[in-house]
């Protein structure tokens, strides 16, 4: 009979992701973004949220201060959060490309495809239920499909990424909200039903026969990882679950890994 592995606990999946945290700091497999972004925007949240929401790309603000949607966009996202009783510290916000695209520009088909495995290693380990895809880049990658957020917001779908099968709910880009009303008060009502798909629970999981081995390598990863810091587990567990930094020895910089 085939030995089963035990599934990682919160707190060593936390300390994955730090790893892959600690890789994407020092990548440079898109020579553009490297050369010209000011951090690696890595995401922040829970490390360990029910709800993932990924965008995509960090703008000028996030650039500066290392952290997701912190800009207009952001403050939308936090305002219909709230909305419906859920604070942002409760969730995961990531996005596709892990740098500033210069001048804001959309990402490049190649940036995607270097980027997607840390955010494919990211859902592995944060193990969400619900991933809300925010406008079209996100939404393609995930469904693998060139099918639009136009067609798709607020249908939401089961679908299995690696090893773990979520509830895909793609909605609206706060940022193309802001400017359109009535984009907006769509994004606002597919917003309304997140807690009600929150309730329903992860759906069915694929059979371990089914899944890949753990830890095969991801592509997107830079090939050799970088040291990682050397958080306690008594201080991951509790910066799991409410942001206090698990780390703390990088203060010069923005300290992400405090932020999940
Ligand atoms: N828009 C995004 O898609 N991501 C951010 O982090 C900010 C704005």
């Amino acid at each position: 009979m085939p030995s089963v592995a035990s599934e990682p606990s919160a707190v060593e999946r936390r300390e994955l992701l730090k790893e892959v945290y600690a890789r994407a700091k020092t990548c440079t497999r898109c020579p553009e973004l490297a050369a010209t972004r000011k951090t690696v925007v890595f995401g922040a949240g829970n490390a360990d949220a029910d709800l993932m929401f990924v965008g995509e790309a960090p703008g000028a603000s996030e650039d500066e201060q290392g952290v997701p949607f912190v800009g207009r966009a952001g403050k939308l996202l936090e305002t219909l959060l709230g909305e419906i009783g859920i604070e942002r510290k409760d969730v995961f916000i990531a996005n596709v490309l892990k740098c500033r695209p210069p001048g804001n520009r959309d990402p490049l088909p190649v940036e995607i495809d270097n980027c997607q495995g840390y955010l494919r290693r990211q859902v592995e380990l944060i193990q969400p239920t619900v991933i809300c895809t925010l406008g079209n880049f996100s939404t393609k990658l995930l469904r693998g499909d060139p099918t639009g957020i136009t067609r798709l917001h607020g249908q939401p779908e089961v679908l299995t990424l690696g090893r773990r099968a979520v509830r895909l709910y793609p909605i609206f880009h706060p940022a193309a909200a802001l400017y359109t009303p009535r984009m907006l008060e769509t994004l606002r009502e597919d917003f309304t039903r997140l807690p009600e798909l929150l309730a329903l629970g992860a759906p069915e999981q694929p059979s371990f026969e089914e899944i890949p081995e753990i830890d095969e390598p991801v592509a997107g990863e830079a090939p050799e990882p970088e040291a990682t810091p050397n958080a306690s587990a008594a201080q991951a567990q509790a910066g799991a679950r409410n942001g206090v930094a698990g780390s703390g020895t990088q203060p010069e910089e923005p300290d992400q890994m405090g932020l999940f």
